[in-house]
């Protein structure tokens, strides 16, 4: 048995609070001038940055790449018109 405190976070009933956004209005695709929604880095830490638009269509490419991805395009204000 957990303590008391333990069991009371266990059976809390909450809804998870989002993380922060990383990325901001400044942070632009490296591929065309909109917002970027998806942060990769690679072994290396380098970064690149893509809309959601050309996250998608590289997104092959990027899952062998991307050692740490941020992806925000599922916070609702993404989707390409
Ligand atoms: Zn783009």
């Amino acid at each position: 048995m957990g303590s008391p405190v333990q069991t009371l976070i266990d059976n809390a009933d909450y809804e998870p609070v989002p993380p922060a956004p990383v990325l901001s209005l400044m942070d632009r695709c490296d591929r065309c001038i909109q917002r970027a929604w998806v942060r990769v880095a690679n072994k290396k830490g380098l970064p690149l940055q893509f809309c959601a638009h050309h996250a998608r269509k590289f997104e092959a490419s990027l899952i062998g790449f991307a050692q740490d991805t941020i992806d925000e395009t599922d916070n609702g204000f993404s989707r390409d018109k």
